[in-house]
């Protein structure tokens, strides 16, 4: 490691040791760029929260060899979707036969950070942990240092890569706050189980991975979701729930995982399990509003500070999008640079890269997506119908059950109607 003072001046200042700020220090160091990380927690990885599950594509398309390298704890040839009342589960799995299948993997957030890191110091990045950006510094209307630890540390470029709480960008003008509509709360933990029983429990191959997802009794049947992901020896799990709908069915975030756990269906997988790990953070819910606001004169904004998370219920991905939006940032300042200018004009490649990206391809597809899974109905009606029809199907008693009137069954004690589902289904299928 090189050493550095504060005197001198970078290429570019990132602020936060995410994926985010990480994809944007490994690519502009790759270039050659002075680049400095600045990072408030004490070690890469200690302040950073997720599920569990990273999709790959980016990751190799970007460093070389990272299938071989990375802290990978299990590729994921299992996805599972459960419907959960509160005694009962209903799955729908996909088992990927092919051993070779990869494209998303399970993983330690904090570990794979650090890996990342590590990564971008081999490429001459500078990474200053245990020190918090205090401010943004501006010279003539134009972005030109930070204010961290007490020092004044000067750049041509500052990349915001501070997370879902953007108090920087918001105290420069680029970001409002959130709004409860417009975040979810994610609680999760991590069990410790031995490797064998893991696998003898989830039904798994040797360092195969699943991910499962549960809709209904994890929320208490409000919007939002359960997730269970397997390392190699330990199981992450937990809920993310809508933070509007959190406050107004006053949820109890801080035990919902427990109560999730009690379930039976659940219990089974976990018990003799002891607790190694528990945290609680934001995630962005809905995308950021207009994309010229992520841009100013010296100045970048990327991953969740950004708003670039898809959490669609059944699915929660915000780590390939961050670190995505970090290259792109990276790309975009090292064509102003080759330019000679750093102004918004010059930086507004970043928007034509973003609009020509997947994420906000996906992010605008998703866009209509939101309202509709934003309906309770899904969540508490439409769950318990699916698993009364087949619990009923699967009953065998004097009544004898035809499929149709089986459903109807179900759908009336639900308070649906089958012209109702029908409407409801064609809605969704229109907007996924
Ligand atoms: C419960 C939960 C489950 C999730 N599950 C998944 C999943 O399974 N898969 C997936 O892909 N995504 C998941 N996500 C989303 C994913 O974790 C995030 O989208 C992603 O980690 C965001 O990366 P980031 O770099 O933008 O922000 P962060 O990882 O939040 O990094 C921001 C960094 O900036 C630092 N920082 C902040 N302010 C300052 C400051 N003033 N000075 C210095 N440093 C600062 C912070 O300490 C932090 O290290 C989940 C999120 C949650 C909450």
């Amino acid at each position: 490691m090189r050493p550095m003072t504060s005197e001198e001046h970078f290429d570019a200042i990132i602020i936060g040791a995410g994926a985010s700020g990480l994809g944007a220090a490994y690519t502009l160091a790759k270039y050659g760029f002075n680049v400095l990380v600045i990072e408030r927690g004490e070690r890469v990885g200690s302040k950073n929260v997720f599920g569990g599950r990273i999709y790959s594509h980016v990751f190799e398309k970007v460093i070389d060899g990272f299938n071989r390298e990375a802290p990978i704890e299990r590729w994921v040839r299992k996805e599972r979707l459960t419907l959960m009342d509160d005694n009962d589960a209903l799955t729908l799995e996909l088992s990927v036969g092919n051993d070779e299948y990869r494209n998303s993997f399970t993983a330690y957030l904090s570990k794979f950070l650090r890996w990342l890191s590590k990564k971008a110091e081999e490429n001459g990045a500078f990474i200053l942990t245990g020190t918090k950006v205090d401010k943004v510094l501006i010279e003539n209307n134009k972005v030109s240092g930070v204010l961290a630890g007490g020092d004044v540390f000067k750049a041509d470029v500052v990349i915001d890569a501070e997370g879902v709480n953007p108090i920087l960008a918001r105290d420069l003008g680029f970001r409002d706050d959130w709004k409860p509509h417009e975040v979810a709360i994610g609680v999760k933990e991590v069990i410790k189980l031995p490797k064998e029983v893991i696998e003898d429990r989830l039904n798994l191959g040797d360092d195969e991975g699943v991910a499962q997802l549960f809709i209904g009794y994890p929320t208490k049947y409000l919007p939002g979701g359960g997730f269970l992901y397997t390392n190699k020896d330990s199981v992450t799990i937990g809920v993310v729930v809508r933070l509007e709908h959190a406050i107004r069915n006053r949820l109890p975030v801080y035990d919902i995982v427990e109560i999730f756990k009690r379930h039976p269906y659940v219990h089974s997988l976990l018990k003799g399990g002891s607790v190694i790990e528990y945290s609680a953070h934001l995630v962005p819910e809905v995308p950021m509003g207009n994309l010229d606001q992520l841009y100013g004169d010296g100045f970048l904004i990327v991953g969740d500070a950004a708003g670039f998370v898809l959490n669609t219920g059944i699915i929660i991905r915000g780590v390939d999008l961050a670190f995505w939006s970090g290259v792109l940032a990276a790309e975009t300042v090292k064509k102003a640079h080759d330019e000679g200018k750093y102004t918004k004009e010059a930086l507004s490649y970043y928007e034509s890269l973003l609009r020509n990206s997947f994420i906000i391809k996906e992010l605008q597809a998703y866009n209509k997506a939101n309202a509709v899974l934003n309906n309770n109905t899904i969540y508490n009606n439409y769950v318990k119908s699916i698993l009364g029809f087949v619990k009923d199907i699967y009953t065998v008693d004097d009544n004898v059950k035809k499929m149709l009137g089986t459903m109807l069954n179900s759908l009336h004690r639900n308070n649906l109607t089958l012209v109702t589902a029908m409407k409801d289904l064609i809605t969704v299928l229109l907007n996924l």
